[in-house]
C-alpha cells in the first residue's frame, strides 16, 4: 500500500518509519523495512500498526545507509509476518503495492525451476524471478527489464540489492511512484508526502517507467527500456 525507498548517508532505519508514518493515512495491516545491513540484507517485519515494528526495532535494531520499506494492505495471503514486505529471495529484497494478475502462473513456473516459497503473496513471485535472472549472470538493471516483461497487471516496486549500497530499482505500472532528490541521498516513494521532511524536489515516472537510482541520481526507462527525460518538480507540502 506504501512504499519507500532511502539511499542515505546516515542510518536509513528511522527515516524509513518516519515515511511509512506520513503514508499511514491510506491504511495498512503490517509493515516491514529492509536495509543492508552491515553490507548484508536484513529486514524486520511486524503485523499491526506502525509503533509494533518501531517496538521491534528497538530489541532488534537494523543499521544501514541504504534501505526500502512498505506498509501493506493484504490483497493476496493473510496479514501475517510471513506475508509482510518486504520480500526476499537469495540477493534481493522487495516491497510492491498493487496486484500481480498472473502471479499463479510464475509460481507454477518458479517451483518447477525448484525455487520454494516462504508466504502466500503475489509479491513473493516477484522476488524470486528477479533472484533466478540475477543467478543467470544477468546485473540487476538487465534482470529488471527482464522480470517487468513477466509481470500483468497494476504495481509500484521497489528493489535492494545484497551488498549494493548504493543502489535502488523502482518501477511503476498503474500505482504511482515517486522519486526524491536530495544532496547526494536519493528517496523513493509511493507518495511525494512520504518524502516531504528529506526533500521537495521530485521527479514522478510516468506510466510503465522504472529507474536505476544511486546516490547521484536516477536513470529512467520507459516501457520499451528507453532511456526517459522527466522532469523535476518542487512540490510544496508542510514538513
Ligand atoms: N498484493 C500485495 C500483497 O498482498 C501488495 C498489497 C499492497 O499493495 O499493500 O502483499
Amino acid at each position: 500500500c506504501g512504499i519507500v525507498g532511502v539511499l542515505g548517508n546516515h542510518q536509513v532505519a528511522p527515516l524509513l518509519v518516519e515515511a511509512l508514518k506520513r503514508l499511514e493515512y491510506r491504511g495498512y495491516d503490517s509493515a516491514g523495512i529492509a536495509t543492508l545491513n552491515e553490507g548484508r540484507l536484513d529486514r524486520r517485519r511486524a503485523v499491526g500498526k506502525l509503533v509494533n515494528l518501531s517496538d521491534l526495532l528497538v530489541h532488534e535494531p537494523l543499521a544501514g545507509r541504504a534501505g526500502i520499506g512498505h506498509t501493506r494492505w493484504a490483497t493476496h495471503g493473510a496479514a501475517t509476518v510471513a506475508n509482510a514486505h518486504p520480500h526476499r529471495a537469495g540477493g534481493v529484497a522487495v516491497v510492491h503495492n498493487g496486484i500481480i494478475e498472473n502471479f499463479r502462473d510464475l509460481r507454477a513456473e518458479l517451483i518447477g525451476l525448484g525455487y520454494g516459497f516462504e508466504s502466500e503473496t503475489d509479491t513473493e513471485t516477484v522476488a524470486l524471478l528477479m533472484q533466478h535472472q540475477l543467478s543467470l549472470g544477468l546485473a540487476p538493471a538487465e534482470a529488471t527489464a527482464a522480470v517487468l516483461g513477466r509481470l500483468h497487471g497494476a504495481f509500484a516496486l521497489c528493489f535492494l540489492f545484497d551488498g549494493q549500497d548504493d543502489l535502488l530499482i523502482c518501477a511503476r505500472k498503474g500505482s504511482p511512484l515517486a522519486i526524491g532528490h536530495g544532496d547526494g541521498e536519493m528517496f523513493v516513494g509511493s507518495d511525494a508526502i512520504a518524502l516531504a521532511p528529506m526533500t521537495d524536489r521530485i521527479t514522478y515516472l510516468e506510466e510503465g517507467d522504472w529507474a536505476v537510482i544511486t546516490r547521484a541520481g536516477a536513470e529512467i526507462f520507459d516501457m520499451a527500456n528507453r532511456r526517459a527525460n522527466r522532469a523535476m518538480t518542487r512540490i510544496q507540502v508542510d514538513a
